[in-house]
């Protein structure tokens, strides 16, 4: 990855917001509002005619699957986190899935079949429409940043593996290790800066966000000046 490729990957991430008084919802915003407004519960009496309330088990209730025949129940519902799994034939997900595994369509339109026969699309009341909306955005703009982050840790690893191979070919002598020998420890910084990118996923958001900063302050301030000043010509 060039330097030009890198930047335009970065201006790419763009944190706008849209227009919250359109009242026509988009199919992620459908989604969320299913998963706002109908319980998993709800969906297996409607759908189904499964009445959860007299099955077996406290935060997890098990019923026969809806979706393959059996005597001994397996399919394992957990309303509170709206998540179900069959341990017989192996279907898995949540309030939406069973629905689109029950229709055979995909989850957007499933989520528009529960949002009509609910009647949600009507009905739901813009501060609900408007909080759902700021809900997919948020989970936007953090595919964003994860992408970014990721946009990031290959161009570390494209500038660390340039200048892996400059020290290779560059330095074979004492005094080739004091014209270059900085180079060193260029790559290993490069090395920890990527290593705080990889721990990304165990860090607390607000550290990862630092972290991330930190990171792009580190590459505009110093490796593209040494990109385009020292490096150019050792290559
Ligand atoms: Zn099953």
């Amino acid at each position: 990855m060039t330097i030009t490729d890198y930047k335009s990957k970065q201006g790419s991430c763009k944190f706008k917001k849209s227009d919250k008084n359109s009242l026509k919802l988009k199919p992620l915003e459908v989604i969320e509002l299913v998963k706002e407004s109908v319980s998993i519960e709800e969906m297996l009496d409607f759908y189904f005619g499964i009445d959860l309330s007299a099955a077996k088990g406290r935060k997890t209730k098990f019923i026969c699957c809806p979706f393959h025949s059996e005597k001994t129940p397996s399919f394992a519902v957990t309303p509170s986190l709206n998540k179900f799994q069959c341990f017989g034939c192996g279907c898995k997900g949540d309030s939406i899935t069973l629905v689109s595994l029950q229709k055979n369509v995909k989850q957007a339109r499933a989520a528009y079949i529960i949002a009509e026969d609910f009647k949600l699309l009507g009905n739901a009341d813009q501060q609900l429409k408007n909080k759902i909306s700021l809900t997919v955005e948020d989970k936007q703009e953090l595919q964003e940043f994860f992408n970014t982050e990721r946009t990031t840790f290959n161009f570390l690893s494209d500038f660390k593996r340039m200048i892996d191979e400059i020290i290779k070919n560059r330095i074979q002598s004492e005094k080739d290790m004091e014209l270059y020998g900085y180079l060193y420890h260029w790559s290993f910084k490069i090395n920890s800066l990527m290593d705080l990118l990889i721990g990304a996923e165990n860090t607390s958001g607000e550290q990862r966000v630092d972290n991330f900063f930190y990171i792009q302050h580190w590459i505009e301030s110093k490796a593209y000046p040494m990109l385009s000043s020292k490096l150019e010509r050792l290559i």
